[in-house]
């Protein structure tokens, strides 16, 4: 069995009255006096005991008759309490290493937990190195476990988690150690010859496949994807932070399987030390955007919007902007993502949205303000209430608000996404699907969201011209909209070419470069001033709206 390390102790500390009992020399001295006086008192009384009942000689001396009874007594006393002594000490011996298998064992799949993994990982490095071998420890983690759970109910994850370990547990060696650390993540510990250390890539390999292939659950087919890190005791030449060896693999294997998340999941790495430092960036940014968002340091940038026909500014697109004070301005692709691992996203994106609700008061109110969700807030089933609150707080027309969720979206939990479309629609508020041609969304899904346009992608539009395929691309959507009677926004206009092209097609609303970058507050008042489209009697920001204050003291 992989997972059988009964030789690993350590881990329980022996019970010391249990010791103390198995010592019990009192019982076993009186048992052993006993003898001896047996001996001593039976050898003078018993010849004389015999000698009477053949009657050649005298009875033996009362006293000693008592002696001799009161000493077989003391025999069988002293000898029952040993042998109960034993049993007891036997039987709590087996408890006690029912116990010790139960606090290593994970309940769920049979083998090690997070508690043994590291013990039984030293002794088998021991072992390893004593013929020479090395030994791999493989960090294995399931790809969005917590969708299936939440989609399918906690027993099918359990059922999946189940068939995952058995499936690991069919591929490794019988010396190899499998253990669960914790909700979906797995390790290894394989012990292998480090000529061929390319087996452990095949192993892995494998591994991965096999956990890939669907699990059967009540006529449901589970499927699971995981992401693996590797390292080996071969890597690691010294110990100056006084860890112990399988402390060292267990945190390597683990930065190298967070890398093969990053990469995309599905995969695996051999850890490599840039690792690390990537790692610590990465948590610097954590840091970094946790304690920007509480200092203000996240603001709204703006690109306009046109109606490419008349050339005329029909709204602007809020865009996520970190002004860092170690970084400088960072954009969305760093830390949207972030944002939204570490479960931050929503706050963040309320408090943008709300900075931009302020601005766009300013602005004439025919101009729209669109603004990005992420699917992980589409997860909050009170996502649309807590835009409706903002509306009124800021008492801004629903009608003037668009949303713009990318296709992704269409991949959480469809029910919810759709109630949470419908209320907002209901208030007034439109929603675009952004980046349209880069997922997946059906035609019925756009046939049965209510959607009120879609955005083609840049990547399509700013290619026209370029390449044939995207000019076609462009105009297949464009006709797709008009026969789903879905208004069309093309991002991504970079030059005079392609917004000229763009206008052969229909009549279009874009945005792009070549109406200029994403504009600060600021620069954007500037701009709707110059235009004559700012609101007259604008309040001065300079002075905070009470609202907003109250708003900042309980938030
Ligand atoms: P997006 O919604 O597709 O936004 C358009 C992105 O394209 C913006 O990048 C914009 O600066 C860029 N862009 C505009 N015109 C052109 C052009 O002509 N050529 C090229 N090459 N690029 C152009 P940005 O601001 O870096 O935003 C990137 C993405 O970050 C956005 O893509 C959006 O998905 C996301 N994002 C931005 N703000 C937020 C936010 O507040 N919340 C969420 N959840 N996501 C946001
Ligand atoms: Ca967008
Ligand atoms: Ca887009």
């Amino acid at each position: 069995m992989p997972h059988d390390i009964s030789n690993s102790s350590g881990s329980v500390e022996p019970d010391r009255a249990l010791v103390r009992a198995e010592r019990d020399l009192v019982a076993l001295g009186i048992t052993v006096a006993a003898i001896v006086l047996f001996v001593a008192t039976g050898g003078m009384v018993l010849p004389q005991v015999v000698r009477s009942w053949m009657g050649t000689g005298v009875a033996p001396d009362p006293l000693l008759v008592s002696v001799l009874l009161l000493n077989i007594a003391l025999v069988i006393f002293g000898w029952r309490r040993y042998s109960e002594l034993t049993s007891e000490i036997a039987e709590r011996r087996r408890a006690e290493e029912r116990a010790r298998r139960l606090a290593e064992t994970d309940p769920l799949t049979g083998s090690l937990n997070r508690r043994s993994i590291g013990p039984a990982t030293d002794a088998l490095l021991t072992l390893a190195k004593d013929d020479g071998r090395s030994v791999a420890f493989v960090m294995v983690d399931l790809d969005n476990f917590k969708t299936i759970n939440d989609v399918n109910g906690h027993q099918a994850g359990d059922i999946l988690l189940c068939a995952s370990a058995d499936r690991i547990r069919a591929l490794l060696p019988r010396d190899a150690l499998l253990a669960r650390l914790g909700g979906d993540e797995f390790a290894c510990v394989v012990p292998y010859d480090p000529r061929y250390s390319d087996r452990i890539d095949h192993l892995v390999g494998m591994l991965i496949d096999r956990i890939a292939q669907p699990v059967d659950y009540n006529g449901l087919s589970l499927e699971v994807t995981v992401s693996v890190g590797v390292t080996a005791n071969a890597d690691i030449e010294c110990l100056q932070t006084g860890e112990s060896e399988a402390q060292v693999l267990i945190h390597r294997a683990d930065i190298a399987m967070y890398h093969a998340k990053k990469q995309g999941k599905n995969r695996f790495f051999w850890f490599e030390e840039p690792m690390e430092a990537e790692l610590r960036f990465r948590s610097e940014l954590e840091t970094g955007i946790r304690r920007g968002i509480s200092r203000g340091e996240f603001v709204p940038y703006y690109e306009q919007q046109i109606d490419l026909a008349t050339g005329e500014l029909a709204g602007f697109e809020m865009l996520a902007r970190w002004n860092s004070p170690s970084l400088g301005l960072v954009g969305p692709d760093v830390f949207i993502p972030v944002a939204e691992e570490i479960g931050l996203i929503g706050d963040l994106s309320e408090r943008l949205i709300e900075q931009a609700l302020q601005d766009a008061r300013e602005w004439d109110p025919r101009l729209s303000l669109s603004v990005n969700i992420s699917p992980i807030q589409l997860r909050d089933p009170w996502f649309s209430q807590k835009i409706l609150k903002l509306l009124v707080k800021h008492n801004f027309p629903p009608h003037r608000l668009d949303i713009e969720i990318t296709e992704s979206c269409l991949h959480e939990n469809i029910g919810v996404v759709r109630s949470i479309i419908t209320s907002l629609k209901n208030q007034g508020v439109t929603i675009s699907l952004d980046d349209f041609g880069t997922g997946f969304s059906s035609l019925t899904q756009l046939r049965t969201l209510p959607f009120d346009r879609l955005k083609i992608d840049r990547s399509f539009v700013s290619e026209i011209g370029a390449t044939e395929d995207s000019d076609k691309l462009v105009r297949a959507i464009v006709s797709l909209g008009d026969g789903l009677d879905l208004p069309i926004t093309a991002e991504g206009i970079e030059d005079m070419d392609i917004l000229a092209k763009l206008r052969t097609m229909g009549p279009l609303k874009g945005q792009g470069y070549h109406y200029g970058r994403p504009e600060t507050t600021e620069a954007v008042r500037q701009r709707l001033e110059a235009a004559g489209l700012l609101v007259s009697g604008t309040p001065d920001r300079s002075t905070p709206e009470p609202e907003s204050t109250e708003h900042r003291k309980t938030g």
